[in-house]
Order: structure tokens, then sequence, then C-alpha cells
């Protein structure tokens, strides 16, 4: 059984109650180690330490913690298929896609948050006779909050460029994936970054999450999870003036236009469906068919989802693994549930794999789909958060548009069709923060992410996420 321990000033450490949460594999259901259960005293204990190695880091020059960044990438990427094979048996997700997302985009979040903090413009505006220098302070400690569906990946996306701007970081992974965390934890120990830089405290939301939450000396926020979570993280930061980025839940729309590419679209849909077993903020779990291929894609769709392989996430070619725990499963099975009550139908799935009998206490669902659920039932219009998408029709561009719309989310989309300015066209008329045209997750770390609406607010990505863990400042110098 490995003990998972908090990382408080360079050291490892237990809660300071010494109580501790056991966390599972899903896969199996067998408990495998177990994490601190941390509550505010462990939390002041990181910030003290954060804060008292924050002058330090930030007296670093860009390209002194540029440097850091690199060393950070390069010692994760020579542990890059440990770092897959821990993160597949934490989340259920196939290996293939922990090497892939979890492991590789990790690695390079490190290294494009060093390489984009040294090509960062400072700004200067003439006026007649006064110069205006625009500089970026770091805000001091900031606070990091993330879930489980893409642990590793959406925690360094965070800490990368919180500590290229010279901040100090506290930071709380999700309680049920903790254990890359700990892996980052270890390798920063090895490559010697100074202690206090980063430090990662365990334990449940409500009471580790929201302490860091209120801290009075966390300058700033971002937070990866649920929009209600999201709004008790709101009002809790608010009142303090926290900066805050609030990256929340999706309910995002496919549209397949009837001159759609067939064969792109069923895959990319499928893809965009079922990707983490559905379980990625910016699946498109709502799929809008133009009516004149409505049959022909569905027939299509459903056959390419019954061919995925479905099973034991530790083998190379399983595409689609298990969901990350049984109260999750149980969660996304009650909108099933809910679905056939709501006159749907369902097309595949709806039940358990059968599998090797290693795997019958695992969190395993089929990818399902439902078809004939009308575009405002429950089922098509709340986030679910795993395999299951609803497949509608529809007869105009206008009214697919307002489907999409009609929804209190607003993060991600995708448009299928061989007329790209029809494509862009619907593009912007869709309410949300990033919509593909015959591509989904196709990422550029460059550009703007987040949602509108109840999925977030804020954008972080680039040299926007530089700008957030920053505080700019305004200089005006009256000439000579
Ligand atoms: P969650 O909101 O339950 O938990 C997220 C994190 O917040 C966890 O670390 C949790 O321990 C912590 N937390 C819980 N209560 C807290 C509180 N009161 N104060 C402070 N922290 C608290 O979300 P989840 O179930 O881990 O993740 C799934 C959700 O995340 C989905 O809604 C999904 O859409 C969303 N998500 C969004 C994005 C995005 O970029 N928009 C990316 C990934 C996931």
């Amino acid at each position: 059984m490995e003990e998972i321990l908090n990382f408080i000033g360079g050291k490892f450490i237990p809660s300071s109650s010494g109580q501790r949460i056991d966390n599972l594999t899903p896969a199996t259901g067998e408990v495998y180690s177990r994490i601190p259960r941390s509550e505010a005293v462990d939390v002041a204990m990181a910030v003290a330490a954060a804060e008292s190695a924050q002058p330090a880091w930030a007296a670093l020059s860009r390209v002194a913690r540029s440097a850091w960044l690199e060393r950070i990438a390069e010692s994760l990427e020579s542990r890059i298929e440990e770092i897959a094979m821990a993160e597949s048996r934490d989340t259920g997700k196939p290996v293939s896609l922990a090497l892939d997302v979890d492991g590789a985009r990790s690695v390079n979040n490190f290294r494009f948050f060093g390489k984009i903090l040294l090509e960062r413009q400072q700004e200067t505006y003439q006026m007649s006779n006064a110069t205006n220098h625009v500089i970026d302070k770091p805000i001091g400690v900031v606070g990091l909050i993330t879930p489980w569906n893409l642990p590793l990946y959406l925690l360094s996306w965070k800490i990368a460029p919180a500590l290229a701007m010279g901040n100090t970081v506290v930071a709380k992974p999700s309680e049920l994936t903790p254990m890359t965390a700990y892996l980052l934890c270890k390798i920063l120990a090895d490559v010697g970054l100074p202690a206090g830089v980063v430090n990662i405290v365990h334990g449940y939301g409500t009471e580790c999450g929201a302490a860091l939450v209120a801290h009075p000396k966390v300058g700033a926020i971002s937070f990866t999870g649920g929009t209600d979570t999201g709004r008790a993280v709101a009002a809790s930061a608010a009142p303090m003036f926290k900066k805050l980025s609030l990256e929340l839940g999706g309910k995002n729309a496919t549209i397949i236009l009837e001159d759609a590419d067939l064969d792109q679209a069923v895959a990319g849909a499928a893809r965009a469906a079922f990707m983490n077993q559905g379980q990625v903020c910016l699946c498109g779990s709502r799929i809008f068919i133009a009516d004149s291929i409505r049959q022909e894609f569905t027939q299509r769709f459903v056959e390419h989802v019954e061919n995925m392989v479905v099973g034991d996430p530790s083998l190379e070619d399983t595409e689609f693994g298990s969901l990350v725990s049984h109260e999750h499963r149980d969660k996304v099975e009650s909108y099933i549930e809910l679905a056939k009550q709501e006159g749907g139908t369902i097309l595949t799935g709806g039940a358990h794999p059968k599998l090797d009998s290693r795997l019958d206490s695992g969190s395993f669902l089929l990818p399902t789909i439902i078809d004939e659920l009308a575009v405002d039932s429950r089922c098509s219009s709340e986030e679910i958060f795993g395999p299951v998408v609803t497949l509608h029709g529809f007869s105009s561009d206008d009214e697919v548009i307002g489907f999409a719309n009609n929804t209190e989310y607003g993060l991600a989309g995708s448009v299928w069709t061989t007329d790209l300015g029809r494509g862009r066209a619907m593009a912007e008329a869709i309410e949300s923060g990033m919509v593909w045209v015959n591509c989904w997750l196709h990422r550029d770390l460059r550009v703007p992410f987040g949602g509108t609406k109840n999925s977030g607010v804020g954008r972080e990505g680039g040299q926007r996420s530089l700008a957030f863990y920053s505080e700019a400042m305004n200089i005006c110098i009256l000439d000579d």
C-alpha cells in the first residue's frame, strides 16, 4: 500500500491529523494507496512555505525560471511511461490515452510556458511628453484546484504559467486521482526545485480545497471542476477580491451538416463523444444531424462505436476503459434510466461490458447512444460527464444553432461540413468559448481556452495564462 504524502516546503509529510483517505484503482476497485486527509492547518503550512519561497523565486530572471520549467519537462519526459501507467491506474483511462494526453501534454505544458515566457513583450505607450511602461508583477502565492479527469495535464497547465510569472504555488489535486501529482512532487524534489516553490496538499474539496480558497494570503485561484463547485469557490473568493479563473462544466454540441464527409464526421463525432469514457469537459455529448443524412450517419456511428475496444485500461490496444468510480458510474446510469423515462431509445450501450473476472468490480459502462429524446429533455441538456450521447435531427442552420445554444453551458462544440465558410459562420453563431470545424480537441496551446455562460469565467492559454498569473502595473514617466 503506497502512502501518498503532502509536499510542503520541499518535504514529504502526512496530514497534521494523521488521517488518510483510501485511493483506489477504478478498473478493479482495489484500494492501492492512501492520501493525507489535509485540512485548514495543513493548507496554512503550505501557504506559509509558499510565501517564504516567493521573493527569491520572483527575483530569478525570466531566463532562469524558464530553464527550471525546461528541467522539469525533461525529467517528466524521462519518466513518461511511469506517469502514463500511474495515470491509467488511478483514473481507469486507457494507457495509450494517458501516454498521449496526460504524459506528453504535461511535458509540453512545462516546455511551452517556459518558452513563451521568454517571448512575452513588455508594452510601452509613448505620449507627447511621457512614456508608459506596463510591467508584469507576480501575484504572490496562487492556489490551484484540479479535477480527476485529466489530473496531471490540468495541474501542469496551471503550475507552469504560475511559476513562469514568479509566483509560488499551493495546489490541491482531486482526491480521486492524486498519484501523478505525487509523482510530480518527486520529480520536483529530484531536480532540486527550491523548497516551497510548489506545494501540494491532498484531501477532500470541502475541507482542503475550501481552506485554500478561503486563505487570505492566496492572491489568485485557478479552479477547474464542476459548475456547482465553481459557484462555491467564487462565493468564497469574491469578497476577498482574489483573481479568479473558473473552468467549469459543458454540454457541447457536435453538428453534422448534410454536406459533411461522413467518414471523417463519424470517426470525429465518436472521438468527441467517448474519449476518456466521455469524461472530458469538451466532449460532444449532444450530436445534431441534418435530417437528410440522419439515418445513414446514425447507422454508421453506432457501428463505429460498437467496434471500439472496451476493456482493461492497462492494455495497449484498449480504446475505452473504466469510469472514475462507482459513484460516478451510478450518476451516469441514473441519467440512462431517466432517458428511458423521458422517451429515449438506447441504440447501443446502457449496460456493463462482459470482461475478465479480474475487472468484475471495476466501474465499467459501455459507450451509450440514445436517440429520440427531445432536445430540451434533462438528459440532453444537463452535464452527464460520462459515456452517453444523445442524437437529434435538424432541418436548417438556424434551427440547429438554436438547439446548440439552448443550454446553460457554453464551453465548446464542433461543426462538420465540407463548406468551410458555412462552418465558420455556424461556429461564430454558437455561444461558447471554442468551436472546432472538421476536427475536435485539436489543441494549440497559444489560443484562448475557457467557456462562456455557466462554463466558466476568464480564459487561460498562451499569453492569457501569463496575464492571469500576474498583476499588470503601469508606470508613467514624464519625459525630461
Ligand atoms: P469537482 O467540482 O467535484 O471537483 C474539482 C476539484 O474541486 C477537486 O479537487 C475537488 O476536491 C475540489 N473541490 C470540491 N469542493 C470544493 C470546494 N467547496 N472548495 C474548493 N475545492 C473543492 O469536479 P470533478 O468531479 O473533479 O470534475 C468533473 C467536472 O470538472 C465536470 O463538471 C467537468 O466538466 C469539469 N471540468 C472542466 C474543465 C474545463 O476546462 N472547463 C476541464 C476538466 C473538467
